[in-house]
Formats: structure tokens, C-alpha cells, sequence
């Protein structure tokens, strides 16, 4: 595949074969930034879905690849990850093209993060100790063996990275994957998994099926009992969904869902350090990034200042083509979204909020064809505003003010989410005491962003249900089985 403006066949990858969907139709994959159609998509259906199903089963329950030594699966991965740096470039491309990134986010950050993935696990698995207990006459120890066929359901922000983020472990620990990408964002799952192939990777071990996720295609997905793991990012919404249907034969969900992250700032930060960061934190990616800070608590003694100063930021902020590569912002997905996001700022005005900068889609030349949205910065709402309870996935921030650290603290765990937090202080013992009463999967402090693939990732309340990461992916991706033997004298 080239990123030429030639529309390419983008078909499911079923054992060794690409196929067309069952019954022959498509759907288009088009550039955010200008419309330019890049590809036709087979539109799965549910037979598409049973059909990956039993090729990752067949692979599972006859094929090499859950036998192999944890060294035999390791060298084959590190030899995918060496292939995705040697075509990074091409990755990158597809990815700017196909889902507005920019592309020094691309090329510097989300491909080399597809690498790591897989350099992490393979790595992971080949050194973790497997637990041993003995006990007079007694020697217990546990055994990880894989889980079986996992389904690995990713949406459209993170595209490649998010679906390697679950489709390493599941490998390296020896399961078979059947892997579904967001339908605005399908190229990249496809030429990885050619990547894939041609760098050893067995057939039947990595399957891709396209289509809508409230389509056919997510039934067998999601409901089928052959299905032993299914590992989903996207909305909480969608979790339901899945969750729902996965309750049906009791098959383990990792589930990965939304965010709408608290970033507080006291007025003893560094604020060359927070102001560039907070703007990184719900700018950075569109805002259509779980993890985003997507409400701004700013201590009321320097409410005025930080925000004069990070909307002066904000409003700098270079939009335009992906593809450039000085452009901090790309377009958003899609219409639908761009018509979600200003959507919300029409009601943060009808809830009493005050537009600071920003507020408007951008039709100028440069954006006329995509669906660009100004860096958009909000005041004079509370948190019990809709606006700042409901997840926007733009690049729309919600400024809200403080004066104690346990308002602070109140304001952040009072939200229905619970992915992640940001805390901005040069007071230590604050720092420590807040991360130990937030309400969140990850905190960060005087920084963001930062991931150490070793550490658990995932959210509370309806950000998410269950850790990945480092052990935690080994406990979700594996049964862990306790053995036990009676030692004779
Ligand atoms: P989405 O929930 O609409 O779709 C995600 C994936 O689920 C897609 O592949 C979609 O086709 C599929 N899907 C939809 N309905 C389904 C169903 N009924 N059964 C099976 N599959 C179904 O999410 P999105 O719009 O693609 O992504 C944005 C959302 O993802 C945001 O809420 C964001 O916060 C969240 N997200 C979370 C994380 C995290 O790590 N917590 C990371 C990235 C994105």
C-alpha cells in the first residue's frame, strides 16, 4: 500500500487470506483533512466475524504459535517490531492520512510507540518469574498459560498504537487475536498485519475484520463463546454494549473507556512548566485523547493570570494540515464529531460559560475541506455544568476555580470518570497526599503524559474496568493456574 491519491481495498485478513466481505459490500475511508477518498473498506459481517473467529481458533488449537517457548514468541515480535521501524515512515503517513494526527506525532511518538509495545511484551514475557510457594512436603507454583482467542476492539485516536497496545500481550503470551479497528481509521491495522506476516508472524495468529461496531460484524465479536478474552477501547457507552454481550457466555473484558481528566494547577507550580503543559494536555491530539485534561482547575489566587496566559497559548496554536510538519492540531475525525464538539459549546454558552478564546469551526483556506474546530477555552462554569461532567473529545477546555486542596481534590473525584489526573505543585507532601486520595488510574505530577508500559493502566467508575500493563497484562490475557505436589520423603 502507498499513500498515493490512488483509493486502495482495504479486505479482512482471515487465516492467510484477505477477503472481500461476505456479502460484497464497502464502506469509504476518507482524509479529515480535505475528503479525499483513500480507501474502500470491506463492510464485515457477522459471517466475516465468525469467520476470523474460527481461523484464530483453528491457529490456537492447532497451530505452533501457544506452544512455542516464550523466547521463540518474543523473537518473532522483536522481528515485527524491527519490520514497523523499518516502515515507519509509511505507518506514519497512513495514520496522518487516515485520522488527521499530525504527522510529527506520527512518525515521533505513535509509531515508535507501536514498536515498543511489542519490544515491551516480548520482552516482558521472556523474563517474568512464575510464582513458586514451597511449603514442607508441599510445592505450589503457578502456571500462565494463554487464555485462547482474544478479541481486540480499538477505536479511531490511537489507531495503530491502541490496537498493538492489546494485540502484543495477547501474542506474547500466546493467544490468537482477532482484532477489529474503528471504521475511520482502518488503514494502518491492514498494512501492519502485512508487516506482520512477512516478518514471521504465523497465519491465523493475527486475523483483522472491519465494519461498525453496532454492525454484524461486533456480534460474533463480542458474543461468540469460542471468543475466550475480549480487550475493547472506546467509549463508555460502547462498553456497555460489550459488556453486556460478553455476559452472555461470562467471557473476561478488559474495557478502556473514557475520560474527562482533572489538571490542577496551585499557584506554587512552575508555571513555565504548567502552562506548556496543560496546553499539551487537552490540545495535544485535538483533545481526542481519553487521557485529556479536559477540565482545568487553576487555584483561585492565580485564576486570572494562568488563564490570560494559557488562553494567549491557546489561541497561537498552528491548525492546519496534518501533514505539515509545524502543525500543532489537526482536523477532527469527522463531521459527525466536529458537529458533537461545537454542539458543546453551544450549550457551555446556555449553561452560563464564557468563551475566552476560540469557539468557532475554521473555514478559512486552509481548512476548508476538513473539520477543523479553533483550541477552545472556557470560564465561568462550575463542575456540575454538563459541560463539565460529559466527555467533549475536542479540543475544548473547561476552566473552573479553587481555594483548598481538599476543593481541589472534591472537584476532581466528582465526575462519573476516572482515568486519569494532573497535578501541577512544588509542594511534595500535597503532591503525595493527593495522588493517594484521587479518584484515577494514573496521576501525574508536574508533568503528563509519561507511560511506563510496566505500570497498570485503566480508570475507575465508567473509565474503565480492569488494568493493563506489564503483570496486569499477564493476569488478563492468561489463566493463571496454581499446581500443587505432594512431596514423598
Ligand atoms: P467507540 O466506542 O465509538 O468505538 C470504539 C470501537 O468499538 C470501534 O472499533 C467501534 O467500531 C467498536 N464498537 C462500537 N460499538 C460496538 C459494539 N456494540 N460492539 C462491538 N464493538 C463496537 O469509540 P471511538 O469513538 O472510536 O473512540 C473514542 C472513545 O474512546 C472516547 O470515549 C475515548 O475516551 C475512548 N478512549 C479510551 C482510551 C483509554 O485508554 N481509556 C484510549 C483511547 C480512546
Amino acid at each position: 500500500m502507498t499513500t498515493t491519491s490512488t483509493p486502495v481495498e482495504i479486505r479482512h485478513l482471515i487465516g492467510d487470506e484477505w477477503h472481500g466481505a461476505s456479502d460484497g459490500t464497502t464502506f469509504e475511508s476518507r482524509d479529515p483533512h480535505d475528503g479525499t477518498l483513500l480507501a474502500n473498506v470491506a463492510r464485515g459481517t457477522a459471517d466475516d466475524g465468525a469467520a476470523a473467529i474460527t481461523a484464530a481458533r483453528t491457529a490456537f488449537d492447532t497451530g505452533p504459535w501457544p506452544q512455542m517457548s516464550p523466547k521463540e514468541r518474543a523473537t518473532i515480535l522483536r522481528a515485527v517490531a524491527d519490520a514497523v521501524d523499518e516502515h515507519r515512515e509509511e505507518l506514519a503517513q497512513l495514520e496522518t492520512r487516515d485520522g488527521g494526527k499530525t504527522i510529527s506525532q506520527s512518525l515521533h511518538a505513535e509509531i515508535p510507540r507501536v514498536a515498543h509495545n511489542l519490544r515491551f511484551f516480548a520482552d516482558y514475557v521472556s523474563m517474568a518469574a512464575n510464582e513458586a510457594y514451597p511449603d514442607g512436603d508441599l510445592l505450589s507454583y503457578v502456571l500462565y498459560p494463554p487464555a485462547g482467542v482474544v478479541s481486540a476492539i480499538s477505536p479511531w485516536n490511537a489507531p495503530l498504537m491502541l490496537a498493538t497496545w492489546k494485540i502484543a500481550p495477547a501474542l506474547a503470551f500466546g493467544n490468537t487475536v482477532v482484532l477489529k479497528p474503528a471504521p475511520q481509521t482502518p488503514l494502518t491495522a491492514n498494512r501492519f498485519a502485512e508487516i506482520a506476516l512477512e516478518a514471521g508472524l504465523p497465519a491465523g495468529v493475527l486475523n483483522v475484520v472491519h465494519g461498525f461496531g453496532g454492525e454484524a460484524v461486533a456480534g460474533p465479536l463480542t458474543s461468540d463463546p469460542r471468543v475466550d478474552r475480549i480487550t475493547f477501547t472506546g467509549s463508555s457507552a460502547t462498553g456497555v454494549h460489550i459488556l453486556q454481550a460478553a455476559a452472555l457466555n461470562h467471557t473476561p473484558v478488559s474495557a478502556e473507556m473514557g475520560g474527562k481528566s482533572a489538571n490542577i494547577v496551585f499557584d506554587d507550580a512552575d508555571l513555565d512548566v504548567a502552562v506548556p503543559m496543560s496546553i499539551r494536555a487537552i490540545f495535544g491530539g485535538n483533545g481526542q485523547v481519553c487521557l485529556s485534561g479536559s477540565r482545568l482547575l487553576v487555584q483561585n489566587s492565580i485564576r486570572e493570570a494562568f488563564i490570560e496566559r494559557f488562553a494567549e497559548e491557546a489561541a497561537k496554536l498552528t491548525v492546519g494540515d496534518p501533514k505539515d510538519s509545524g502543525t500543532f492540531m489537526g482536523p477532527l475525525i469527522e463531521q459527525r464529531h466536529l458537529d458533537k464538539v461545537a454542539g458543546y459549546v453551544e450549550l457551555a454558552q446556555e449553561e452560563g460559560g464564557k468563551v475566552i478564546t476560540g469557539g468557532e469551526r475554521l473555514t478559512g483556506v486552509a481548512h476548508a475541506k476538513g473539520f477543523y474546530y479553533a483550541p477552545t477555552v472556557i470560564t465561568g462554569l462550575t463542575n456540575e455544568s454538563r459541560t463539565a461532567r460529559e466527555e467533549i473529545f475536542g479540543p475544548v477546555e473547561t476552566v473552573i476555580g479553587f481555594d483548598t486542596e481538599d476543593e481541589a481534590l472534591r472537584i476532581a473525584n466528582d465526575s462519573p470518570y476516572g482515568l486519569a489526573g494532573m497535578l501541577f505543585t512544588q509542594n511534595l507532601d500535597r503532591a503525595h497526599r493527593m495522588a493517594a486520595r484521587w479518584k484515577a488510574g494514573t496521576v501525574w505530577i508536574n508533568t503528563f503524559f509519561e507511560r511506563d508500559l510496566r505500570l497498570p493502566f485503566g480508570g475507575e467508575g465508567i473509565s474503565g474496568l480492569g488494568r493493563e500493563g506489564g503483570q496486569y497484562s499477564r493476569e488478563f490475557f492468561t489463566e493463571p493456574r496454581a499446581v500443587t505436589i505432594r512431596l514423598r520423603k
